[in-house]
């Protein structure tokens, strides 16, 4: 098995996948289930489909694909996979592709008493907030499940864990007005940077006052905003006062919290400011039903393994979303390390990949 998901990896890192340029590994995955026998198939948004067991309940185990633009700083080849240490180096080795290459074994050997999708899909990376393609937005509408597992990155302070959920995002674009003027006769006009800055000093503020939220036992999770960017034109000359200016704002969404949650705070930063609002709502947080099979199976088969559990809920939008979206109970778990994606000298450890394929096929074989 070691040998079999070394291999799968190295072979799916040198494919280069950016967002939207799936199609060669969407061949290569396509190809390796074949070649075990696996009954799989590619769907009209280019994800790829296999499908193992029968019964009445459904369980859909998903990755992405894609990966992100390559970032500065690599010290090797991100396109080349290097094993240097008990660990591979390279793009999308913990976000996501120690996940596919797990699923590729787990498609080959897991014997579930229900029916079991495994959907590699396309365009996870960024695709949300953009409003363009999802391949699982695209999955969702053509097979419903009971169950939904992705194998994002879960080892967390070096620990293999089960992550219950995930936080929610919403966005505002706010325009600030101003009323342009020449520089010199700067009292003749109304500098909408300045305003603007009145905004982003409060959205600060008030970032650093949100508390964490309780989630389940020990496990809590902090909401958060921050302004993530700054448009200001003065015009074609630098002797112009800026008549707009514009203030991007990014929120993720606790467990408890909605858009109207966000609309109220907005409403506040901007309080006697002239300007305009456009809200984007990607999802609210999701979290998996702590009474269900899927997260009570999970625990007992994580427990029968390493005694004690480690959960934990993540803080970045997941795909799990959509599927929560959806009513399926929700789980997320993969071999990446978190903390690793969008990374430069992205890595996974050896190790937790054969970790995650065996908890992982005790899952869904109990389930
Ligand atoms: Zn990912």
């Amino acid at each position: 098995m070691k040998k079999y998901l070394l291999n799968k990896l190295c072979d799916l890192i040198s494919i280069r996948s950016f967002s939207g340029q799936e199609e060669k590994i969407a061949s290569y995955i396509f190809n390796e289930l074949k070649r075990n026998n696996i009954r799989a198939k590619k769907d009209s948004a280019g994800n790829v489909l296999a499908f193992a067991g029968k019964g009445k309940k459904r369980l859909i185990v998903n990755g992405h694909m894609d990966t992100v633009d390559i970032v500065d700083g690599w010290k090797t080849n991100p396109l080349k996979p290097k094993i240097s240490g008990g660990k591979i180096y390279g793009l999308g080795a913990s976000d996501m592709k120690s996940g596919l290459a797990v699923m590729l074994e787990l498609a080959k050997t897991v014997k579930p008493n229900i029916e079991v999708i495994f959907a590699f899909t396309v365009c996870e990376e960024g695709s949300t907030i953009q409003g363009n393609v999802n391949g699982v937005k695209e999955l969702i509408k053509k097979y419903t499940a009971d169950y939904a597992i992705t194998c994002e990155s879960s080892v967390v302070d070096g620990k293999l864990s089960l992550c219950l959920g995930c936080q929610g995002r919403a966005a505002a674009d706010i325009s600030v007005f101003g009323k342009a003027a020449h520089s010199s006769k700067y009292e003749c006009g109304k500098n909408a940077i300045y305003d603007a800055c009145k905004i982003t000093e409060k959205v600060e503020k008030y970032g650093e006052s949100l508390k964490p939220i309780k989630v389940y036992k020990d496990c809590t999770i902090k909401p958060s905003i921050s302004v993530v960017a700054i448009e200001a034109e003065g015009g074609k000359t630098r002797n112009i006062i800026p008549d707009l200016c514009k203030v991007y704002v990014d929120r993720r969404l606790s467990l408890g919290e909605n858009l109207n949650t966000f609309k109220k705070e907005v409403a506040g930063f901007t309080k006697g400011i002239d300007c305009s609002i456009k809200f984007i709502h990607t999802s609210n947080a999701a979290i998996t039903d702590m009474s269900g099979k899927l997260f009570k199976t999970a625990l007992k088969c994580y427990k029968e393994k390493y005694g004690k559990e480690s959960l934990y809920f993540g803080r970045g939008r997941l795909d799990l979303v959509f599927f929560a979206g959806e009513n399926m109970e929700i789980l997320n778990m993969g071999p990446g390390l978190a903390g690793q994606a969008h990374t430069a000298n992205e890595h996974c450890r050896i190790s937790d990949m054969e970790d995650c394929a065996v908890l992982l096929k005790d899952i869904i074989e109990r389930i």
